[in-house]
């Protein structure tokens, strides 16, 4: 919903400047998912509004729910037709988590993701991304009264940090207590680590949640996994890493994609917590160890008991670690699987939206 236009169209249309208030707390708030839901408004500004313009920036078209219900994924068509996907994902009893796609693609190309696979195809505007939210606002709404939306990760198809204006827009939409009002602090913003949009991102947002897509801290096995490290080496990563916490005093979540014989040896979990460590202390850091799920690609995820060992062997040199649940598999809507193709995977439940 492109706030900016309705005003405008309110104002140009002779219609009181109380009718926005209605119609944004109706649809952040009460979750209206159409114009003709708002009978705050009178009959006539219903059919016009609705006429004009539309509450959800992407049309949904198909719903798959992961067999244990621990993740839905949402695959929507853009205006122009344009595939993307968006996840809500179970994070505890009750309290779900709305991952956001912010671009159709992705230019970065890292060689584990099937989202760069076909490059970028276009950023998405504030009202797209925010959309997402808003779709599974009342996806949750239909079906699972009484749970709710507690926090937002920004780690979907694309690099938030290749579309920073629109990223930063839809923030603050996710953030504004008359809008959406998710806390900062349950929001995440994943990047591969985009060096200018660290540091803007320090300023614009110290309080939102910063996590940093590592995967090695070896500059030329890092540059095979992901091109945009010949841009933005590992060097410079530290640096604009050391200002981050410098300036905003908060942890930074470190992603690391456990991938088999490449990057998950004990001798790169010493390298990794020796390489955090000339960054800034550990208390700064936690590790999100995430085994790698199939693209298709010739990779394959270690043994578990491998990346147990990672883990313990990182928590034993003092930096804190964890190993992401692979929550999504099975639909094709677990970390670096968002595709936008419109293949459905096996096992998944299919459904409409609410
Ligand atoms: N572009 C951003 C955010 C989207 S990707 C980034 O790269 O950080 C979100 C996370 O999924 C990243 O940490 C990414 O490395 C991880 N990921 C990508 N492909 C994956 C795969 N095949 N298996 C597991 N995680 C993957
Ligand atoms: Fe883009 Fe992130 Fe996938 Fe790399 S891992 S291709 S940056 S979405």
């Amino acid at each position: 919903m492109d706030l900016g236009k309705i005003s405008a169209w309110l104002e140009g249309n002779g219609h009181p400047r109380f009718r926005l208030q209605q119609i944004t707390r109706a649809v952040y708030k009460q979750g209206a998912a159409a114009f003709s839901e708002i009978i705050s408004l009178p009959e006539q500004l219903r059919t016009d509004l609705g006429g004009n313009f539309r509450v959800l920036a992407l049309e949904p078209e198909l719903v798959l729910e992961s067999r244990g219900g621990g993740a839905v994924k949402a695959s929507f068509r853009l205006k122009d037709k344009q595939p993307v996907e968006s996840v809500l994902i179970n994070m505890f009893p009750g309290k779900w988590s709305v991952c956001v796609s912010t671009q159709a693609g992705c230019p970065v190309q890292c060689s584990f993701c099937a989202t760069g696979r076909r490059g970028l195809k276009r950023n998405l505007s504030p009202d797209e991304i925010v959309s997402q939210y808003l779709f599974w606002a009342g996806y949750i709404r239909t079906n699972r009264p009484g749970e709710k939306i507690s926090g937002a990760v920004y780690m979907g198809m694309g690099e938030p940090f290749l579309n920073y204006d629109s990223v930063a827009d839809s923030l603050r939409t996710m953030t504004d207590p008359d809008l959406i009002g998710l806390g900062d602090r349950h929001i995440s913003v994943s990047t591969i680590g985009h060096v200018p949009g660290i540091r803007r991102f320090a300023r614009d947002f110290p309080q939102v949640n910063l996590a940093v897509s590592l995967h090695s801290v070896d500059d030329a096995l890092r540059s095979r996994l992901v091109p945009f490290n010949d841009k933005y080496p590992l060097s410079q990563i530290a640096k604009a890493l050391k200002d981050y916490i410098f300036t905003t005093k908060r942890k930074v979540f470190i992603e690391y994609v456990m991938l088999d014989g490449v990057n998950s040896s004990p001798t790169a979990a010493r390298r990794l917590s020796e390489w955090l460590k000339e960054v800034e202390a550990p208390k700064y850091f936690t590790v999100n160890l995430i085994p790698y799920n199939s693209t298709g690609q010739e990779f394959k995820a270690p043994p578990r008991e491998r990346i147990e060992g990672f883990c313990d062997l990182l928590t034993s040199l003092n930096i804190s670690a964890t190993i992401r649940k692979s929550l999504g598999s099975d639909i094709a809507g677990a970390c670096g699987q968002l595709a936008g193709s419109r293949k459905a995977a096996p096992e998944g439940r299919a459904g409409r939206g609410s």
